[in-house]
């Protein structure tokens, strides 16, 4: 048995019943299934395997899970990452991740990250403006180096999802128009202190449907495919993340067609590929655990409070995202309620679902957060003085802390009171 599924009247993560690790590890608190990581990664390699002539580089967009355990699992089965900061780019080579499998994306590096990221000699650094093209070209010269570039362009693609998750319009702060990423590309090809690898794009997360990343596609072939007649070498080309997954009814993008248009547009250039999926391989492997504190009742309404907030799991407050919430005592026969499900904290938005229909429940029970392995606890925060809930990790049998809850010294830590605010001048 793998991944969360009912079996005698309760629900288990692999073969452990929740209500035991409630016990264990106490509430509100992540579980990720190691199984459910893996069974992704292994579908999605092998929907590849079995199109393309050659597997492309996987990276893990550590963005979406980057506790050390999960990136660990994912080094260990081959994978590289996709960073978005110096502080995840330590956290990839913490876990083990190989330097030249690490790449660099996001729309603003400071020097510091740009250093780091040249010492270590990651595999590229994904440029989004001419800025920073010269950043890099500055602190590689002074450091005597050649960085590995590939340019992130813009191809003006709706990606068909959530506003606040598309990247790939003109209007999005994302990448570069199509003269200016040629522009760059010829002004690294002819700088000493640059390698331009090639080309990557990433339209948006969440995508259920394939036509976006059709167009998108062909327009990076056709981008990569005019720099090459002009002479100039593109060694790589970076296809992004984006691949949808199924929180509530969306049919996620099936991968063997995924696959294809890969094959059809792109592999014919013959450079190398990069993939960069995040929400794909983590998602539905991971849910937030928490306890009813309160059933309250008002003017003919229920609202179930739950002891996890929108500090815990932002995604409904942020993107009005649905989640699946499933009582961890499956035993059927019980009246159904429409319930209001929210958590304690001191905003309307700390609502995870609106009159949902579930069994009826009351204080000291136990409910799941479904699908919630990506960008779930990344986005945790301390609002409200609350601490970050553990992360734990189960393989069948099997269960460890990932991550430790925190305590009030945690959230407290490096604030100072100044002496002055008790003098007066
Ligand atoms: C966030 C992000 C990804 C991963 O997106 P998913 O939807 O989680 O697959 C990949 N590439 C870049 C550049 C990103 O910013």
């Amino acid at each position: 048995m793998t991944g969360f599924s009912e079996k005698n009247g309760v629900l288990h993560a692999d073969s452990l019943p929740l209500d035991d690790m409630a016990k264990t590890y106490g509430t509100p608190c992540y579980i990720y299934c190691a199984s459910t990581i893996r069974d992704s990664v292994t579908r999605l390699r092998d929907a590849l395997a079995g199109t393309l002539s050659k597997p492309p580089l996987i990276t893990f967009a550590t963005k979406a899970n980057s506790n050390l355990a999960v990136l660990h699992l994912m080094s260990g089965m081959g994978l590289g990452a996709d960073i978005v900061s110096g502080g995840e780019m330590q956290r990839a080579l913490l876990a083990g991740m190989a330097p030249d499998k690490i790449v660099f994306s996001g729309v603003s590096k400071s020097k510091g990250e740009i250093t780091s990221a040249l010492k270590h000699k990651i595999l590229q650094i994904n440029v989004e403006s001419r800025p920073e093209l010269e950043r890099i070209a500055a602190i590689a010269k002074e450091m005597d180096v050649i960085a590995p570039v590939s340019f992130r362009y813009n191809p003006d693609v709706d990606a068909l999802t959530h506003a606040k998750i598309t990247t790939g319009k003109n209007e999005n702060k994302f990448g570069l128009s199509q003269n200016e990423a040629e522009t760059l590309y010829r002004i690294a090809a002819s700088h000493p202190n640059l390698r331009p690898r090639g080309f990557s794009v990433h339209i948006g997360s969440q995508l259920t449907d394939l036509t976006p990343y059709r167009q998108a596609y062909k327009k990076l072939a056709d981008l990569a495919s005019k720099m090459m007649d002009k002479g100039l070498p593109v060694e790589s080309l970076d296809l992004g993340g984006g691949l949808g997954i199924t929180y509530r009814n969306e049919t996620p993008p099936d991968l063997d067609s995924y696959a294809r248009i890969i094959k059809e547009i792109v592999e014919p250039l013959g450079t190398e590929l990069v993939l960069e999926p995040g929400r794909y391989l983590t998602g539905e492997a991971g849910i937030l655990l928490t306890e009813v504190s309160y059933i309250k009742e008002s003017e003919g309404r229920k609202f179930l409070i739950i002891d996890a907030g929108m500090n815990d799991l932002l995604r409904p407050a942020l993107y009005d995202a649905w989640h699946d919430i499933r009582p961890i005592d499956v035993r059927e026969g019980r009246p159904t309620y429409h319930y209001d499900i929210v958590g304690p904290i001191c905003e309307t938005g700390d609502t995870f679902a609106f009159q949902r229909e579930m069994p009826e429940l009351k204080a000291g029970d136990l409910v799941a957060i479904m699908t919630a392995g990506a960008y779930g606890f990344v986005m945790a925060s301390n609002y409200n003085t609350r601490p970050r809930p553990p992360e734990v990790l189960v393989e069948g049998t099997r269960h460890a802390l990932i991550r430790q809850r925190e305590g009030f010294d945690d959230m407290i830590k490096g604030e100072l009171i100044p002496d002055w605010l008790d003098k007066s001048e």
